[in-house]
């Protein structure tokens, strides 16, 4: 298979692995397999706190479905697995001397019991060495955060227009001192500040190498959770920042605050012109078996790459951080008197004072320093050692520059001047180390494919809870990533028709900076303190604030750009207006009446589809009557609709009702729809299922034939499956295949799990933002049903439970396109209930060991199969 390609049917694949169950949630999920269980889990978002009694049971009794979907689906095992939707994943194709899914096979990840409880410790450890020639780059760096526990302008104002500031001005005063820098979005807010020679200064220090910006994106990017889109946004707005005020590309990544690591950043860092990377978190089982296999440096290759085409130079810090107590050899206790402006450091409870560097102490100190370097060392193949100094927001005051690298340079001259070190140290950037360790190679570095997640630094704290903190944010900034890709391909393609010195061309520059605002915050939202959920909590309200006027700006482009791009294009004329349709902002009934289409006169809708490839959809809107009809604008032929009721809180709605209507978009395409009154139609049956004496039995809906059913279970179908559901909890039990005649179990459950609260777990720490830590198994959530209730059309059938925390949306598309090949299941969950608790999803299923295969995407960008 040809690798152009290949790419194109990863993402492909990416679409159709969703296929068996395609689940839409509202909220971010996050996969997590236990035997042949996948729960679905979302996190409490305010950690207040709710008990639900565990009642557990079979709440049907009499035949099971199973047997009778048997006897109606003429039922046989014998049908071929590849038959199966879910069989078209693809295999690696690549082959490396470390393969990370072959790796966890076999890993250890065991950890001292002792040392489990209280604290940690490196789990790299160098037990013996020896004394070789060695070429030392030292290199300072200060790592900033564009907001964690405090906002993004708050840093700003305290540490960072400070620490530029400083770093202009002493790598000026000292030629022979070095610094790195890598977020660009903090020296945009400096450019705006800084004095013309300021800015002179910068771009000399750039341009002789003292000063070297790594990565260069606009932030240091979170690797789990963002998706490729945003993840190279922000690489290309960073990039493009330099290139235009300093003139240059960075050549080297340096990421080494991310929680786990993706082989997509690797890909990227390729693609853009990166020679090398340097990366931190990896589980501490893999950071101990990389060191004894002496592979912490590697070629990482990726998994679709039969040849090495792909292949980047990666180093990893061995140790458990990248601050200067775990950078100078794996003596923490010794590497922190190195750092020569830290407020503690202890040699277990003994407190050490970090010495200035005098004639005095200088020899001692530097054989000190010069064991620790030789021991790391030992971790590495070649005789070049990386050893970062530097830490969260340092270098803010010119004493911690003195301090630092005044004493360091008295302990390089010493090593320098003794023979019997055999070493030479010095002050350099990432670029001078993987030159020297280019020059020095004697050697092919091993390869690796495969990705670092989960991250994991100590005994069982997997830091998988971030996956899902914060879903709203990550929902909303899914959602502006998408809006903007929109507003983007429209702007451009305006732009190109727009003729010179015209109003039109006039009007789309006046949009541009507002253009800009909506990038650049969805690139600052993916920091990996940002998506990830991992601020605090008025860091995170912050965040929610930018992403909410990012929305608020780009709304109205979208709406002049779409108008523009009409008028040119499908001869509109000028006398009208273009207003978006969004459903995703917020979700109130006000807002649903705000949204609502009065269909009392003719209404034209415009559709865009951004994707590069056609796309056949039921969309859906609020009308406020029954009766409608919807026709193609250009060939005027009526479209098949739907009217449905819309549930709010404890009742239907009167006069808002959903319309539904499938259309096919062509790639890259806006089409046209008019809606305007019609004849009802009386097509959609409303089946209750909860008990007779409810009220609902008495409601009248115009246009929607309502009835009530008393059945144990009850089943939906379509052309391709039938799905069957208890009525006692609502909840989907089976799936079954016409092609194929497999009835799958594909028992939904809710269950949730709690941290911290049992004895055994008491003294651990708890799960929180950053880790999944549960007390032990989930617990199924029990609640009373309030309502069940079917909604079938001609377009689609959808069964909806109603329950205090959780609404459960589940629906099977009546069309001939792909959405009809799976279950769409959609989670609505009142999280203001739910404290300390991680509530999940769970599909428990029959489908056998070895025909189970479990596909997960990668950053959106590649799948992969378990
Ligand atoms: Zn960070």
């Amino acid at each position: 298979m040809k690798k152009g390609w290949r790419k194109e049917i990863l993402q492909i694949l990416g679409i159709l692995t969703c296929a068996y169950f395609l689940i839409m949630c509202l909220m971010a999920m996050q996969l997590h397999v236990q035997h042949r269980n996948i729960d679905f889990f979302y996190e409490d978002q305010d950690h207040e706190h709710i008990h639900f009694s565990h009642t557990s049971g079979y709440c049907y009794k009499g035949p099971s479905i199973a047997q009778i979907a048997r006897q109606n689906a003429n039922f046989s095992t014998e049908q071929s697995i590849e038959s199966r939707i879910l069989g078209s994943c693809t295999m690696p194709v690549s082959s490396a001397d470390v393969e990370m899914d072959a790796l966890w096979r076999t890993l250890d990840v065991s950890y001292p019991l002792a040392l489990s409880v209280g604290g940690w410790l490196d789990v790299v450890q160098v037990y013996s060495w020896v004394t070789k020639p060695l070429t030392v780059i030292i290199v300072p760096h200060s790592h900033q955060d564009p907001g964690w526990l405090f906002t993004y302008e708050y840093y700003f104002e305290t540490y960072s227009n400070r620490i530029i500031n400083l770093m202009v001005e002493q790598l000026t005063k000292n030629p022979a001192w070095r610094f790195v820098w890598s977020e660009v979005c903090w020296l945009e807010k400096w450019w705006e500040k800084a004095s013309q020679s300021q800015k002179d200064s910068f771009t000399r220090l750039v341009r002789n190498g003292q000063l070297e910006i790594v990565s260069g994106g606009w932030v240091m990017p979170d690797e789990a959770v963002v998706h490729y889109s945003a993840m190279l946004n922000q690489l290309i707005d960073g990039h493009q920042w330099l290139m235009t005020h300093v003139g240059i590309t960075p050549n080297i990544s340096w990421s080494i605050d991310p929680f786990g690591h993706s082989p997509t950043t690797a890909y990227f860092n390729k693609r853009s012109g990166a020679k090398a990377m340097v990366i931190q978190r990896i589980h501490f089982g893999i950071k101990r078996h990389l060191a004894k296999i002496n592979t912490m440096e590697f070629q990482w290759r990726q998994i679709w790459d039969s040849g090495s085409k792909t292949d980047i130079m990666t180093h990893i810090l061995p140790f458990a951080s990248y601050a200067i107590t775990h950078s100078c050899g794996p003596n923490s206790h010794v590497c922190c008197q190195f750092d020569f402006y830290q407020k503690k450091c202890y040699y277990g409870k003994k407190s050490i004072r970090s010495e200035e560097i005098n004639e005095r102490n200088v020899k001692a100190k530097a054989w000190l320093l010069w064991e620790q370097f030789q021991k790391k060392s030992e971790l590495f193949r070649e005789n070049v050692l990386l050893v970062p100094h530097g830490d969260d927001f340092r270098y803010s005051d010119p004493r911690e520059w003195e301090k630092q690298l005044g004493n360091l340079e008295k302990l390089m001259a010493y090593i320098n001047s003794d023979k019997e070190m055999n070493t030479k140290v010095r002050f350099g950037t990432l670029s001078e180390y993987f030159t020297e360790l280019e020059k020095a190679q004697t050697r092919p570095f091993p390869t690796f494919t495969g990705d670092f997640f989960p991250y994991s630094d100590r005994s069982d704290q997997y830091w998988t809870g971030f996956y899902t903190s914060r879903p709203h944010l990550k929902y909303l900034a899914r959602r502006i990533q998408s809006l903007l890709r929109s507003v983007e391909i429209l702007y451009a393609a305006a732009v190109a028709k727009a003729n010179k010195m015209s109003e039109q061309l006039y009007s789309l520059l006046k949009l541009l900076p507002d253009l800009n605002v909506g990038r650049q915050e969805l690139a600052l939202f993916q920091h990996h303190d940002a998506i990830t959920g991992t601020s605090r909590k008025t860091v995170t309200e912050n965040y929610r604030e930018r992403l909410q006027h990012t929305f608020s700006k780009l709304k109205p482009v979208y709406e002049k750009v779409t108008q523009i791009y009409l008028e040119q294009s499908l001869s509109v004329t000028k006398n009208h207006t273009v207003t978006m349709i969004s459903d995703w902002m917020s979700m109130p009934l006000k807002e649903l009446r705000k949204k609502l289409v009065h269909i009392s006169q003719k209404r034209k809708l415009v559709i865009f589809n951004p994707l590069g490839h056609s796309r056949r959809v039921v969309l859906a809107l609020m009308v406020d009557k029954p009766n409608v009809k919807v026709t193609n604008s250009s060939t005027t032929l009526t479209i098949p609709h739907q009217i449905s009721p819309v549930w709010e809180k404890a009742g239907f709605i009167e006069d808002l009702y959903e319309l539904s209507f499938e259309v096919n978009l062509p790639a890259l395409s806006l089409s046209e729809v008019t809606v305007e009154k019609g004849e009802a139609t009386q097509n959609t049956r409303l089946v209750f299922y909860t008990q007779p004496d409810t009220f609902f039995m008495n409601i009248t809906l115009p246009g929607i034939n309502i009835y009530q059913e008393n059945s144990p279970y009850f089943s939906v179908s379509n052309g391709y499956l039938t799905a069957y559901f208890y009525t006692c909890n609502g909840r989907l039990q089976y799936v079954h295949y016409k092609s194929t005649g497999h009835l799958w179990r594909s028992e939904v459950k809710v269950v949730t799990y709690t941290s911290g609260k049992t004895w055994s777990t008491m003294f651990k720490d708890k799960g929180g933002a950053y880790t999944f830590v549960p007390d032990g198994p989930a617990e199924t959530l029990s609640e009373p049903v309030d309502a069940l209730f079917l909604i079938d059309g001609p377009l689609f059938s959808r069964v909806v439970t109603v329950q205090p925390t959780i609404t459960q949306t589940v629906t099977i598309y009546k069309t001939h396109s792909n959405m009809a090949k799976g279950v769409h299941i959609e989670n609505k969950v009142n999280m203001q209930k739910l404290d300390n608790t991680e509530l999940m999803m769970r599909v428990e299923s029959d489908i056998g060991e070895s025909r189970a295969e479990m596909c997960v995407d990668l950053n959106g960008f590649q799948v992969k199969k378990y």
